[in-house]
């Protein structure tokens, strides 16, 4: 399951997803004035990527207003809100006791009270948000809540790991914008 994680190309994919994703917002207004949006990145220090990718990783892709100021920052498959672990490794860090997410664990060296964090989050928090609420009703069979990501990444067996995984991280990007520290 590791070797997604070291793979450059699997984490240059993410990249030109969240580029289309900013794309599309950039072809918006502003939501708080409609007003024009400029290009505003911003910096992060990733956690889970290779070196190879690490600068490319270091921005995430986002917007300021020229009239009010206000930011509009487009989803991501990459980053999970301000997580310092990236997306990728949030989905692939369960079910928890698994011999894969434990070699995922000692890989990138996450604590174990950040692992904890996260399960509580895909099994209280995740299923509580109104995008879950809204989508949850069209994956049939019913996704069950308490395996997930588990049981969320079990929905998309097509193709290779790595757009299986793609794939599910484009289905929550629209919780990459939420301000989560979890
Ligand atoms: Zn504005």
């Amino acid at each position: 399951m590791c070797h997604v994680l070291q793979d450059p190309a699997f984490f240059h994919f993410l990249t030109r997803i969240d580029e289309e994703f900013a794309a599309v917002t950039r072809l918006g207004r502003c939501p708080g004035c409609e007003g024009p949006l400029h290009v505003a990145d911003y910096p992060r220090k990733p956690r889970g990527c290779p070196a190879a990718v690490r600068e490319d990783y270091s921005w995430r892709l986002s917007f300021t207003c020229g009239r009010c100021d206000g930011r509009a920052t487009s989803p991501s498959v990459r980053f999970a809100g301000r997580r310092v672990y990236l997306a990728v490794v949030l989905m692939l860090s369960s079910p928890p006791r698994s011999s894969s997410s434990q070699a995922l664990c000692d890989l990138l060296s996450i604590p174990a009270r950040t692992l904890k964090r996260w399960r509580t989050w895909w099994r209280k928090d995740f299923p509580s948000t109104p995008f879950w609420q809204s989508v949850r009703e069209r994956l049939m069979p019913p996704v069950l809540s308490e395996q997930l990501p588990h049981s969320l990444l079990e929905r998309f067996e097509v193709g290779e790991r790595a757009d299986r995984l793609a794939m599910a991280l484009r289905f929550i990007a629209p919780l990459s914008t939420r301000a989560t520290t979890k």
